[in-house]
């Protein structure tokens, strides 16, 4: 086995309007600046893994497009290997994205090559998933190809890492095979919607009894909570000047790899990836907030 992390995902061009406010609907406002931002994420979390010094291999579908070509150049720049990034006929996936004045943020994607990660192309490259340390995924692509992946992974004790985003409900049988799930709120509420289940603690309970070994539900500002079989942890959010919260999960979900692919402990990994994450919200956009290894040591000084 490598020491790998294997980002199996999707790769989008963000394009972002900076705004007052949201329209209402069929309202016509006016906005403050649009600017251009490789996105997605699973190229976000691999560029964060891959800022900070990981050992990072990508698998994911873009575009024969401009778009294509500068997603990734991006990542190119983080050191993340894209040899297995294959090059689809269509769009890249790109994603629309509103940024209103007090820093929430509105995104729609539109999945475009992200929907070629078929579960065909998983199944080619079961070998890569075999000789990686960690699997970190998420769900921009076609959940059968997320769920192949961890089946595979399971079978070769690949650690597995899933950010439930966007939420959609799993098949339950894929919960035990999940060695860390980093959903927030809202995320939980849609993977559980089946579920008779009202209260935090019943829905983390749940999780776990379907065999989720760790759950990390990150809070926004409030932080992040670790939870295990009879284990609950808290760990505060690292106070910042908020200038958009795009890509906060992705960057936690890249620092947190990157941390247990560095040997961290588990508290080490969260704390570290908690600041990364506070860095990622002082700056606006996707995978250029994301900080180097330098700026992080920096910060923690
Ligand atoms: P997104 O979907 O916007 O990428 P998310 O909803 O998946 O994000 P959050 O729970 O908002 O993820 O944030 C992830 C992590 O980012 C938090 O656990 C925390 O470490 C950091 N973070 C988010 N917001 C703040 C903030 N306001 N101040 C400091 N850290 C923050």
């Amino acid at each position: 086995m490598s020491n790998d992390i294997l980002v199996i995902g999707s790769m989008n061009m963000d394009l972002v309007v900076q705004t007052p406010r949201a329209p209402k609907k069929g309202e016509t406002i006016m906005g403050n600046k649009f600017s251009q931002i490789p996105g997605g994420k699973g190229a976000n979390q691999a560029l964060a893994a891959g800022k900070l010094g990981g050992e990072v291999n990508f698998i994911g579908c873009c575009g024969q497009d401009a778009f294509g070509d500068e997603l990734l150049e991006s990542l190119k720049t983080g050191g993340v290997n894209i040899d297995d990034v294959l090059r689809v006929e269509g769009s890249s996936g790109v994603a629309n994205i509103t940024i209103e004045d007090d820093g929430d943020n509105r995104i729609i994607v539109v999945a475009g090559a992200n929907s070629k990660v078929t579960p065909e192309v998983i199944e080619s490259f079961k070998a890569k998933i075999k000789a990686a340390k960690i699997l970190l995924l998420q769900l921009e692509i076609p959940l059968e190809s997320v769920s192949k992946a961890i089946e595979f992974a399971n079978k070769y004790d690949t650690t597995v890492i899933l950010d439930p985003a966007p939420a959609v409900k799993l098949p339950e049988e894929l919960y035990s095979m999940i060695d860390y799930l980093l959903p927030n709120e809202g995320e939980l509420d849609l993977l559980l919607e089946d579920y008779e289940v009202n209260t935090l603690q019943k829905k983390i309970e749940l999780l776990l009894d379907l065999g989720v070994k760790r759950i990390l539900l990150t809070q926004g500002g409030d932080g992040v909570t670790l939870y295990s079989k009879g284990k609950e942890e808290s760990y505060a959010a690292l106070k910042v000047e908020v200038v958009d919260t795009t890509a906060a999960g992705d960057s936690f979900a890249g620092a947190f790899a990157y941390g247990l692919q560095r040997g961290f402990d588990e508290a080490e990994a969260i704390r570290y990836a908690n600041s990364v994450a506070a860095l990622a919200v002082t700056k606006l956009g996707a995978q250029s907030s994301l900080p180097t290894k330098e700026e992080v040591d920096k910060f923690q000084k």
